[in-house]
């Protein structure tokens, strides 16, 4: 990356501070609790956005709550600004690198990474932040578990905690990450820790804590998404029980003109909650990257969105349509639900534009495959190929929302497509649709050795989130690089309320400043 462009952000921490920051943690946690090796404060550094990397002065491995304690209270004696990670693969969004090359990362990944209860009575459980998807997926399995979780359709190494708290989404009917998580452990700021929900109570046994989100007080639960308050040692998740049966559906719309009427008729199956998971409105080229590189990208130079004639093709040999929707029915057996589906091809075929997908045909459509095993509960790292889209490994994530509006869906997909063609990028969209919000999972994939590239990169996703703005649509989740800019993009009064809780939680700011604006 050529760094001109990107001033230095590194904290003024004096090399004395960090020195003797390190020695009181190699004193209480170890030796090799403490890394400060090239190797992995280069790896560790790296994403995918269009900046340079943020190298950490360290990283810190805990292997225990009372680590966390220790290092936070270290942190606060000697003002060196730390940022946590569970496993650190939100790729896309920042991946393991911090907000700015010198702080310490807090690996919690590597050794807190414990599924500590599976009640498999009341549907929940406890886990620490380095269990993943892939880790749980196996526990249960192992247990002969009744229960299933919701995977993401990211990396399957990703943190269950660090998703939720980054408020992800994921595949199947708990697909709310956050809205499953009930009753966390945290060391906040100060060093002092707590638990939310019915865990305050000083009690032998903590029957309730991860059951009733419904507890006495504030629900403090939502201070610690997406902000830097505090560092989350453990939680409780829900997780369903599997049904006997799960049947994932797939149809296609034939042209990009064809999304309002799509949204229209989405709509109602989720408002009467006849189909019980998301439904997912995917375009063409979201699907179709996960399969193959852009086949243009030579003769361009990658200065050039794809053509409309080479997107017509790749939908053709990949038999996708312009938008392709999928979701999953639950049911006793296949038999059982298969008057459901009947009911869904009724629904759908009113538009002469949308066609039914077989099962037999999705299942060998390797793009609609990966939704298909999101639907039955089994992680997949399917779409994180789609960074094979374009050379030298860029993608920056734009994650707003929409109504389940048609007109405006079909406003909003135009108005994307043309920013991102004035840019020389793909538009590739995934709406994850509920019964009034789509959440639009925007990849920018771009070549992030080309300076050129990044740039374009970068003026793409401001513009896009600007004309959002605009709207009244902001992004529920956001890339490190961009938090501050998103932050400033709001009214002062929540970004004083918002600062004011940080200096109450968090006097010395040792927690990650700057993450979502806030220091
Ligand atoms: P994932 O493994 O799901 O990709 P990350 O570890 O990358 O998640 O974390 C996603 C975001 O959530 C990052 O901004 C990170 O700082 C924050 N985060 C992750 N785990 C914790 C935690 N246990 N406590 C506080 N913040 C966390």
């Amino acid at each position: 990356m050529d760094t001109a462009a990107f001033p230095a952000t590194t904290p003024a921490t004096p090399q004395s501070s960090l020195d003797a920051f390190f020695k009181d943690m190699r004193g209480e946690l170890g030796p090799d609790a403490v890394s400060t090796a090239d190797a992995t404060l280069g790896r560790y550094g790296e994403h995918t956005l269009p900046s340079p990397d943020n190298r950490p002065a360290a990283v810190l491995y805990p292997a225990s709550t009372a680590d966390v304690q220790r290092i936070v209270l270290a942190a606060n004696r000697h003002k060196v600004q730390l940022f946590p990670i569970s496993t650190g693969q939100n790729i896309g969004l920042g991946s393991k690198s911090p907000m700015c090359s010198g702080q310490i990362v807090v690996d919690l990944g590597r050794h807190m990474n414990k599924v500590l209860e599976v009640n498999e009575t009341l549907g929940y459980c406890e886990v620490e932040p380095g269990v993943s998807f892939q880790s749980l997926y196996d526990e249960l399995n192992k247990r002969g578990s009744r229960l299933m979780m919701s995977p993401t359709a990211g990396p399957p190494q990703g943190s269950l905690l660090g998703n939720a708290l980054d408020k992800g989404g994921g595949g199947g009917a708990a697909a709310d990450h956050f809205g499953s998580v009930c009753g966390m452990e945290v060391v906040l700021g100060s060093g002092d820790l707590i638990r939310t929900g019915d865990g305050s109570l000083e009690a032998a046994e903590h029957l309730n804590w991860h059951v009733s989100k419904y507890s006495f007080g504030p629900a403090l639960d939502g201070l610690f998404t997406q902000s830097n308050y505090g560092i989350v040692t453990r939680a409780g998740i829900w997780l369903m029980l599997r049904p006997p049966h799960i049947e994932p559906f797939f149809f296609s719309a034939a042209d990009d003109d064809d999304l309002d009427e799509v949204i229209e008729l989405v709509r109602p199956l989720k408002q009467t909650n006849f189909v019980p998971t998301q439904i997912r409105v995917t375009n063409d080229l979201y699907l179709i990257a996960a399969a193959e590189s852009n086949p243009e990208y030579a003769a361009t130079g990658g200065r050039k969105q794809i053509s409309d004639e080479a997107r017509r093709a790749l939908q053709h040999k990949h038999g996708l349509g312009a938008w392709n929707i999928s979701g999953a029915l639950f049911g006793a057996s296949k038999q059982a639900v298969a008057p459901q589906i009947d009911r869904l091809r009724a629904h759908f075929t009113k538009s002469s534009k949308i066609r039914y997908i077989p099962p037999e045909e999705a299942q060998a459509v390797a793009p609609l495959d990966i939704a298909r095993k999101n639907y039955l509960g089994m992680p997949s790292d399917g779409e994180l190929r789609m960074l094979n889209w374009r050379p030298g490994g860029g993608t920056a994530w734009f994650l707003p929302g929409m109504p389940m509006n048609g007109q405006i869906a079909h406003q909003m997909q135009k108005h994307s497509r043309e920013i991102c063609r004035q840019h020389g990028l793909e538009y590739m969209v995934s709406n994850v649709c509920g019964p009034r919000f789509a959440r639009g999972v925007h990849t920018l994939v771009f070549n992030r050795s080309d300076p050129d590239e990044a740039a374009r990169a970068d003026q793409c996703y401001r513009a896009l989130a600007a004309s959002y703005a605009e709207r009244g649509v902001f992004v529920g989740r956001a890339p490190t690089m961009y938090q501050q800019f998103h932050q400033e993009q709001r009214m002062p009064g929540i970004v004083q309320a918002c600062d004011a809780i940080k200096r109450a939680l968090d006097p010395n700011g040792v927690i990650a400043p700057g993450k979502y604006g806030m220091r």
